[in-house]
């Protein structure tokens, strides 16, 4: 994704492959709420997996703290990682 942005934002290294048979996720983002300052960039930049709440959090649409992530979004989860200014994302 960092070359859709033109970032130019190295990438995370490959997250661990998932069991055959775990689904069609890729990888899992998981939101630490406690680390995230509800500025929203998460959101913009995941807008198909993420909205904010009524206080500026980002949650999934439909999960949680833990979000799975396709293969088709892995680059921009990489990205959304990168660019958070609490280091409140990460992929499992
Ligand atoms: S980018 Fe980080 S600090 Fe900002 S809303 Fe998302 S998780 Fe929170």
């Amino acid at each position: 994704m960092s070359a859709r942005l033109g970032l130019g934002i190295p990438t995370a290294p490959a997250t661990q492959a998932r069991p055959a048979g775990a689904g069609a996720s890729a990888a899992t983002l998981h939101v630490d709420w406690t680390a995230c300052a509800a500025r929203g960039l998460c959101a913009e930049l995941l807008s198909n997996l993420l909205e904010l709440d009524e206080w500026g959090y980002p949650r999934a649409l439909g999960y949680g703290s833990d979000i799975p992530v396709g293969a088709a979004e892995l680059a921009d989860a990489r990205v959304a990682v990168a660019l958070c200014p609490r280091q409140a994302l990460s992929l499992r």
